[in-house]
């Protein structure tokens, strides 16, 4: 069993605060993905569970027991970095040992779990090879199996795959998949790589300026964000966010595109949340892949914009809309025949459009 729970935790380097009052719980077993640009504040959030740096504020437990004082070898947690960390004078399988080995594990479990991690690892053909002669990619396989065999019961990974090439990264992330499920460890793991965290993760925690912006199931933080930044940090191409005013009232609510034109609101569930409103000033965001293109004559709530560009991307073709001084990316499956040039509507997709207040950035309404 390894939970952690994390309350008010902070760090401060001098002025700098890193992790600012972070309250999170991660269940025993969990794979939760720690995600955001570079510097809000996640390794150092994992250093503090690795207890690598000391809290200047707040608690870590770890199934209920208070962390504070047990130092960094006593947590029974494992860590793997971005740069491996592996000892190059000696082979793959003294590597694989060296962890049991000073734990005092029995020899005949040492040469059972090493053979039980070369075979998940597919690191069979390279046990007797010195890592010095070992590519990139098989390096930071010895790096995580390494640490997986000793069977933490918290395993912390920081961006491990990010030094990896693309086919090898996507390889590698069904084979963390298959470790959990082999090992049953609570796992918390670093990444500013979003689809990284979709795909991994049963939870994700989206961190920004040392402040965690949301916590949820990757499908909650995609389809409900709760601010403007997690909205635009998940998603490839980004959430359209245009900047309008909230016109009308109960009954009959619409948007007001300044030069780029006016569209009623004919969506219930947003028209419900357009009541919660603080103020007119709104940031109105739809998805690229859930926008409908209608021909420009056709009455469905949206904007009248001109098609600009055309990506034609493979399994899918992006295209890029514009009116007055707003822009629009719509995604579509496969190839889709649109010409630069054409005036088509981008209609509002009903139940998957977004309002969030234009001075917080918080979604309206999201209950
Ligand atoms: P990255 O992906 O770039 O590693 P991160 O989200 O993991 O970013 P942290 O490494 O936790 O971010 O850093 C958060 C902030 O704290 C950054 O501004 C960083 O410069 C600062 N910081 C981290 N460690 C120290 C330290 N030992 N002394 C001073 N400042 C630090």
């Amino acid at each position: 069993m390894a939970s952690i729970e994390m309350t008010g935790l902070t760090k401060n380097f001098g002025e700098l605060t890193a992790v600012n009052d972070l309250n999170l719980k991660i269940r025993d077993k969990e794979f939760v993905a720690l995600l955001g640009p570079s510097g809000c504040g996640k390794t150092t959030t994992m250093n503090m569970i690795a207890g690598i740096e000391m809290p200047s504020a707040g608690s870590i437990l770890f199934d209920g027991r208070d962390m504070r004082t047990t130092p960094a070898n006593k947590r029974d947690v494992g860590f793997v970095f971005q740069n491996y960390a592996i000892f190059t004078h000696m082979t793959v399988r003294k590597n694989l040992e060296f962890g049991l080995r000073v734990r005092g594990v029995e020899k005949s479990e040492i040469q059972r779990r090493v053979q039980n991690m070369a075979d998940l690892m597919r690191l069979n053909d390279r046990l007797d090879w010195r890592t010095a002669k070992l590519s990139v990619n098989e390096l930071q396989k010895v790096a995580i199996g390494r640490s997986a065999v000793t069977e933490p019961e918290i395993f912390l990974l920081d961006e491990p795959l990010s030094n990896l090439d693309a086919a090898f990264r996507a390889f590698m992330r069904t084979e963390l998949k298959h470790l959990q499920h082999e090992f049953q460890q609570t796992m918390v793991y670093v990444t500013h790589d979003q689809i990284e965290a979709m795909s991994l993760a049963d939870r994700i925690a989206v961190m920004d300026l040392g402040l965690l912006q949301q916590y949820g199931t990757p499908n909650e933080v995609y389809n409900k964000p709760r601010n403007i930044f997690v909205a635009n940090f998940m998603g490839s191409p980004s959430m359209n966010l245009l900047p309008c005013r909230l016109t009308g009232g109960d009954g009959a609510w619409g948007l007001d595109f300044g030069n780029a034109g006016t569209s009623a609101i004919e969506d219930g569930e947003l028209a419900r949340r357009c009541k919660s409103a603080a103020a007119a000033e709104i940031v109105f965001g739809m998805r690229p892949e859930d926008i409908d293109i209608q021909p420009s004559e056709v009455g469905h709530p949206g904007l009248n914009m001109e098609v600009t560009f055309v990506e034609p991307i493979g399994p899918r073709t992006v295209i890029h809309l514009a009116a007055g001084d707003h822009q629009v990316k719509v995604a579509k499956d496969k190839q889709y025949p649109i010409e630069i040039g054409a005036t088509v509507k981008a209609a509002f997709p009903k139940g998957r459009c977004h309002i969030f207040d234009a001075e917080s950035g918080v979604a309206i309404g999201l209950e």
